[in-house]
């Protein structure tokens, strides 16, 4: 019997879409179709790839009026935001505005005698597995660089965003990647692990959850695939004494609280000088108290679902522990009678300490604790007390103070007066548990390629 896969909307809990999965057999097959066709691809011109890219990114975005309400069908966003084409499009045109110079050969020596450099060569068939929290622009950071770079590329879209997969690939097609360098697939995470550990992928980008990051790194082994690794956080915010304390209760409540609170880099942690705390957290309650709980296809919506009924269990499961622990909810439940199943309202704690779940694991949901500190030393200190470390956004007007304090952080990226944005032009990574690897710059050009080395000795 085929097994299908069911997206069930958030907005109602009606089944909004359903798809086949591939059994073993035709994953394996179609992997292997992507490998016979993916020399061919790597021999045209980069420019070409670059332009079939451009083109493809470009129809995205003339079909996003018709994305902006599948995505709220499919994982609750209002369409007030209107969808993910701004930074989709950002990032896809940055990687191929700098694809010549990061793919270029490094010359060591062009002299009478030798020729010496390394090249960058595509790896061969890379695996996307994409999360739904922003399914178009989590996939276009690898399927754009891999593409380019001469890969030929298979995406595993969430069970919860089916249509996005389906969407980019035909893209992709219609643009004039041929069918077997770009393949969506509707695969089961045993199928998935089945297929790297013989050894069907190249290169694997994950991002997703720590689990489903362990399951894909133990699958890894086996066949010594490269792995990308982009997984959870539980990044922190820290408000000195010196920061504009309105842009940083709005840049921070907007991190913590947009899109749910589902973002891999929102804010779930916040540190604040003493001196500022009171100030800063009526600021905070002010704001949030504004949200607009509702129905995502409603303009007037600020907060819609969360993608799935069991993440705001969990997350009212976190603040219950934490209220029942001493914290204090600081947000009056009376502004949101509608909070009931994935509806969920937003929440601020105070009163919390690091023996609580709701300030070590990730909620990946619209709470966030608010904590005073004597200095930066309790700052970092209480920064660096995670299994996590994705980003870190501290707010100062002192900038070689933020880059003295972002030197101790534990953490991938280092903001200072903003949060929650990926700049392409940097690299998207982490470090403990949240991963490994680097994503969008010239580094993520490096992840999805092999280094080749030519010593050629002139007679
Ligand atoms: P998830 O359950 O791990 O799912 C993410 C993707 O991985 C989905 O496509 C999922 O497929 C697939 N997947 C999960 N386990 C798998 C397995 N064993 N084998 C094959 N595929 C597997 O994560 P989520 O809870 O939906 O997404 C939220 C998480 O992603 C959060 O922890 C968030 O922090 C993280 N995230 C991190 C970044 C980053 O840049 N660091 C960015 C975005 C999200 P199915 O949907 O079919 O299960």
């Amino acid at each position: 019997m085929t097994e299908t896969l069911k997206c069930i909307s958030p907005i109602d809990g009606r089944v909004y879409a359903e798809r086949a999965l591939m059994p073993l057999e035709e994953a394996r097959a179609a992997a292997a179709r992507a490998r016979a066709a993916q020399p061919a691809w790597a021999a045209r011109p980069l420019a070409e790839r670059v332009d079939i890219v451009r083109r493809a990114v470009a129809l995205v975005g003339e079909a996003n009026d018709e994305i902006v309400p599948e995505l709220a069908w499919q994982m609750g966003r209002p369409v007030r935001y209107g969808g993910e084409f701004g930074g989709f499009n950002e990032r896809a045109s940055y990687m191929a505005d700098i694809a010549e110079e990061a793919l270029a050969d490094i010359r060591i020596e062009d002299s009478d005698t030798a020729g010496r450099y390394i090249r960058r060569v595509p790896h061969g068939v890379v695996l996307v597995v994409a999360p739904w929290n922003y399914p178009y622009m989590t996939a276009i950071n690898t399927v754009a660089p891999a593409l380019i770079a001469g890969n030929a590329v298979m995406l595993k879209h969430a069970s919860q965003t089916p249509l996005v997969g389906e969407r980019i690939i035909c893209a992709l097609r219609d643009a004039g990647v041929p069918d077997d360098v770009a393949q969506n697939i509707f695969v089961s995470h045993d199928t998935t692990s089945a297929l790297i550990e013989a050894g069907a992928f190249d290169f694997v980008n994950f991002t997703g959850s720590v689990g489903g990051g362990r399951a894909i790194a133990r699958a890894a082994a086996a066949s010594f695939t490269g792995l990308g690794l982009e997984l959870g956080g539980k990044d922190p915010g820290y408000v000195m004494e010196d920061a504009d304390l309105d842009a940083a209760a709005d840049g921070l409540m907007d991190g913590a609280m947009f899109n749910s609170g589902q973002c891999c880099c929102g804010i779930e942690r916040i540190y604040v000088a003493e001196s500022v705390y009171d100030a800063f957290v009526e600021k905070c309650v002010a704001i949030v108290s504004k949200a607009k709980l509702g129905n995502p296809l409603e303009p007037e919506t600020t907060m819609g679902p969360m993608a799935q009924v069991r993440f705001a269990d969990l997350v009212r499961a976190q603040t219950a522990e934490a209220i029942a622990a001493g914290a204090k909810p600081l947000i009056d439940p009376a502004l949101f009678p509608n909070d009931c199943g994935a509806y969920l309202m937003p929440q601020i704690l105070i009163d919390v300490d690091h023996s609580m779940r709701v300030m070590r694991e990730e909620s990946f949901g619209p709470v966030v604790g608010i904590m005073p500190v004597k200095d930066d030393d309790e700052a970092v200190a209480m920064m660096n007390d995670s299994e996590y470390g994705l980003t870190a956004s501290l707010w100062t007007k002192d900038a070689e103070r933020a880059a003295r304090v972002g030197d101790r952080i534990e953490t991938g990226t280092v903001f200072m007066n903003r949060c929650d944005y990926l700049d392409p032009a940097l690299c998207w990574t982490g470090c403990k548990n949240t991963g490994r690897g680097a994503g969008l710059s010239i580094l993520g050009y490096h992840a999805l390629t092999r280094p080749k080395s030519y010593h050629l000795k002139k007679v």
